[in-house]
C-alpha cells in the first residue's frame, strides 16, 4: 500500500518502513564517518531503544563501537492495512544492519516496567552476552503501571504552585498562540515523579545487579534535560522537572552501589530536539524552531545521533567526561552557550505568528518531526506500494 502521513495533533498515526529505514541508514553513516569509538562499551543494554535518544545510543554503541545491542522497547507491529509504529520499523531496520555488519542485537517489545519484561532481558544477557558493560536508560512514557502495587500510574506535563501563561506554537499551522496551564496537585506530581523519575531505573540496575550479569566496570546512563529559564515553569520547575531531579537521587545512589564493581551511574543532561515525546511538551516546540534557527546559523545544530555519538566519543570513553559541579555529563552546553541563549530571548519577545517564518525554522522543525515517521527522506519513493508488514529478526 502507499503510506501517507496522518497527523493528529502531536503525533502522526502511520510510520513508513523505508522511510524509517533509511533514517535508521543516515544515523548509521553519521557515526561511521567519524570512524571508531575508542574505549567504546562492547555489550550495551539500551532500555527504550527504538526511537530518539534510545534509538542513537544504540546506533553510536553499534556502528561506533563494534558493541552487541540489547534493545528494549513498547512498539506496535502492523496489522493489515495499519502500519506498524515507528519505533518498530526503525527496530527491524537497525537489526537487518546489525546483522549485516557482523553485530549481535537482540530486541525486546513489551512493558519495560513491568518485573517479567527484566527477567526476560536478564535470562537473554545471561545466555547470549554473560555480562552487560553499559546500561542506558532512555525510557519516555506516559504511564507506568508499577510492578508491585499494579497502580497505573500517569505522568502530566504541568507547571508547579501557579499557572503558567507563555508563548506557544500550534505546531499543525505554524500560529503563535499563548497557553495557559494551571499548575499540578500533590498526586499529579507524585505520578509525574513514579513514571518519569528514578524509581524503574534503580530496579532495573537491581534486578541486573542481582543477576550478576553487570561487568566490572560498568557504567549506566539516563537522559534528562534542563534547558533555558523561559522554559522552567514546564520543564525544569514543572512536574517533569521534579521527576528528574528523582533521576538524579536514584544515579546518585546507584553510583554507590556500582562502586564496589568499579561502576560508575551518570546523569547525560541532553540537547532540545524534536522526538515523539518532546513535541507533546507545551512552549517546547516553539523554543525548538527558534533554537533550530540560531545553531543551524551558528553550525553547532546536532540531532540525536551527532548528540549520542558526542556521548560516547568525547564524554564517556574519553577518559574525560567533563561534568558539571553536580556531576552530570552536559550535551546541552552548545545549546546553553550564552551567544544562543541570548538570542533566544531576544526573539522569544518578538516572536509573533507574522514574524514566525524568519525569525525560526519552522520547515526544520516540521521536517524532522516527519522524519520521526519516516516520512521526507531523500530516495524514499512515497508514492510507490509498500509492504507494511515488516518483522524484527529477533522477534518474530
Ligand atoms: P522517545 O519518545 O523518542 O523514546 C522513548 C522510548 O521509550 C521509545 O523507545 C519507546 O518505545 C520507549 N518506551 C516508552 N514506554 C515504554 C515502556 N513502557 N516499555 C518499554 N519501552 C517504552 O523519547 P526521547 O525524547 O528520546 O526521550 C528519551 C529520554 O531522553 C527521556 O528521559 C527524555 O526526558 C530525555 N531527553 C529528551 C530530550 C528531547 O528534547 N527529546 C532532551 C533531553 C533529554
Amino acid at each position: 500500500m502507499v503510506v501517507a502521513p496522518k497527523i493528529r495533533g502531536f503525533i502522526c498515526t502511520t510510520a513508513h518502513p523505508e522511510g524509517c529505514a533509511k533514517h535508521v541508514a543516515e544515523q548509521i553513516a553519521v557515526v561511521k564517518s567519524r570512524g571508531p569509538i575508542a574505549n567504546g562499551p562492547k555489550k550495551v543494554l539500551v532500555i527504550g531503544s527504538s526511537t530518539g535518544y534510545g534509538l542513537a545510543s544504540r546506533i553510536a554503541a553499534a556502528f561506533g563501537s563494534n558493541a552487541a545491542t540489547v534493545g528494549v522497547f513498547f512498539e506496535r507491529a502492523s496489522e493489515g492495512d495499519r502500519t506498524a509504529t515507528a519505533g518498530w520499523y526503525n527496530s527491524a531496520a537497525f537489526e537487518r544492519e546489525a546483522a549485516a555488519a557482523g553485530l549481535y542485537a537482540r530486541s525486546f517489545n513489551g512493558d519495560a516496567f513491568s518485573d517479567a519484561m527484566k527477567s526476560e532481558v536478564i535470562a537473554a544477557i545471561k545466555k547470549d552476552l554473560g555480562q552487560v558493560d553499559c546500561v542506558i536508560y532512555s525510557l519516555a512514557s506516559p504511564r507506568r503501571t508499577h510492578p508491585k502495587t499494579g497502580e497505573v500510574l500517569k505522568s502530566v506535563l504541568k507547571p508547579i504552585g501557579e499557572s503558567y501563561t507563555n508563548k506557544n506554537l500550534n505546531t499543525g499551522n505554524g500560529v503563535v498562540n499563548e497557553i495557559t496551564i494551571d499548575p499540578a496537585n500533590e498526586d499529579e506530581i507524585a505520578q509525574t515523579v513514579a513514571v518519569m523519575g528514578g524509581e524503574d531505573w534503580e530496579m532495573w540496575m537491581e534486578a541486573l545487579a542481582s543477576a550478576n550479569v553487570l561487568a566490572p566496570g560498568v557504567q549506566t546512563l539516563a537522559y534528562s534535560y534542563i534547558g533555558p529559564v523561559l522554559t522552567w515553569p514546564i520543564y525544569k520547575n514543572g512536574t517533569i522537572g521534579q521527576a528528574k531531579l528523582d533521576l538524579e537521587r536514584a544515579q546518585k545512589a546507584l553510583d554507590q552501589k556500582l562502586a564496589p564493581l568499579g561502576g560508575k551511574a551518570w546523569i547525560s543532561v541532553n540537547k532540545a530536539l524534536v522526538t515523539q515525546a518532546s513535541s507533546a511538551i507545551p512552549v517546547v516546540p516553539l523554543y525548538i524552531s527558534l533554537l533550530y534557527k540560531i545553531m543551524k546559523a551558528a553550525g553547532s545544530h546536532e540531532e540525536c545521533i551527532e548528540q549520542m555519538d558526542r556521548l560516547f566519543r568525547d564524554r564517556l570513553c574519553s577518559g574525560n567526561p567533563h561534568p558539571d559541579e553536580a556531576g552530570r555529563i552536559r550535551l546541552d552546553d552548545w545549546e546553553m552557550a550564552e551567544s544562543v541563549q541570548n538570542l533566544i530571548s531576544e526573539r522569544w519577545d518578538s516572536v509573533t505568528t507574522e514574524n514566525f517564518a524568519e525569525l525560526a525554522d519552522f520547515a526544520g522543525y516540521q521536517a524532522n518531526f516527519l522524519k520521526l515517521f519516516g516520512f521526507g527522506l531523500e530516495g524514499v519513493d512515497y508514492s510507490a506500494d509498500t509492504d507494511v508488514a515488516v518483522s524484527i529478526p529477533s522477534i518474530s
